[in-house]
């Protein structure tokens, strides 16, 4: 029987861990596919507080797995295959192992959606990205390709023009869907051009990324362009299918919540799933405290405790 169990390990799920566990409370982490989640999948961190060196991502996600061992976080490197939320102590189910406890906390995170095309999942990382943000840097006066039209497309694209020498937004249709705000931001800056009605239909390179061939689809023509990245903006799935019929969610598969709170008492949430915003490792971490501080008082309030 644990006091709390924590869904995922990225930085929000990690975090969590780590407060609950020096919070007293008997916690276990299942961690999901990857410990990192994310990050472990971005090579160099550089805007994490307190690492002016900077460090990958996944020498960050194991530093943050010894601190919340430090103080007795258990680990279970697997994935969760289904949860019971009817009635407390919560069930958790890894294969037919079950696990009972008093609360919960999801950091499920996101799965950005990908493209499916040849070449994506090998290159993932060595130059196929998802998060300017974090990757920037690495694109100094090199080239990237974005694929998407919406606004995490465009605010990318922006982000990435401040670093790259050239940034080719790749969109399927001829009209973008992002807002006026952003479009406008990058329809007049000039490291920025638009490919419209084209898709990316292979990601070329042996180790790293070194071109795109791409497909117009009223021509039907096909072109290599030489890229050094490709960043895929082409939207997020929220991981909560194990949640379903067991928590309220909206329409898109997010968990209703106030704060980190969810509908069901003890059932709390960190990370992406409740940051559609800023998306950064330090405020996953931020949320990944709070939901254990809120997951300790919960249970502090509960007269069996
Ligand atoms: P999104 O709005 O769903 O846009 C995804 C884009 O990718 C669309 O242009 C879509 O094309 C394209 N796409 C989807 N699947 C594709 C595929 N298989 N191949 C090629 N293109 C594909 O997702 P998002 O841009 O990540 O935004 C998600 C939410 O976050 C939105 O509510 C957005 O407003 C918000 N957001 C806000 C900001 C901001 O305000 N600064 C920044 C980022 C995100 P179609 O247009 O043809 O469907």
């Amino acid at each position: 029987m644990y006091d709390v169990i924590i869904l995922g390990a990225g930085p929000a799920g990690l975090t969590a861990a780590l407060y609950a566990a020096r919070g007293k409370l008997k916690s276990l982490v299942i961690t999901g596919p990857m410990v990192g989640g994310q990050i472990a999948l971005t090579y160099q961190i550089d805007n994490y507080p307190g690492f002016p060196e900077g460090l990958t991502g996944p020498e960050l996600s194991d530093r943050f797995k010894a601190h919340a061992e430090k103080f007795g976080a258990e680990f279970i490197e697997a994935e969760a295959t289904s949860v019971d939320l009817a009635s407390n102590p919560y069930k958790a189910w890894v294969g037919d192992r079950v696990f009972d406890t008093s609360s919960l906390i999801v950091a499920t995170g996101m799965t950005h959606r990908g493209l499916g095309v040849q070449g994506e999942d090998r290159l993932m990382g060595r130059g196929v990205f998802v998060c300017a943000t974090c990757d920037a840097l690495l694109y100094e006066d090199r080239k990237v390709v974005v694929v998407g039209g919406g606004d995490s497309a465009l605010q990318e694209a922006l982000d990435l023009a401040k670093f790259a020498s050239e940034v080719t937004i790749v969109h399927r249709r001829e009209e973008l869907r992002a807002c006026r705000c952003l479009t406008d931001r990058a329809l007049i800056e000039p490291r920025i051009k638009f490919l419209y009605s084209t898709v990316v239909e292979e990601i070329l390179g042996e180790k790293r990324v070194q071109g795109v061939r791409l497909r117009d689809l009223k021509t039907g023509e096909l072109k290599v362009v030489d890229t050094d990245g490709v960043l895929l903006a082409i939207g997020w799935n929220p991981n909560t299918g194990l949640l379903r019929g067991e928590i309220e969610m909206n329409d898109s598969g997010y968990p209703k919540t106030e704060g980190v709170k969810t509908s069901k008492p003890g059932v709390f949430v960190a990370g992406d799933l409740i940051d559609r915003n800023y998306r950064q490792v330090v405020t996953s971490c931020g949320s990944g405290c709070a939901a254990a501080i809120e997951a300790i008082r919960w249970l502090e309030a509960q007269p069996s405790h």
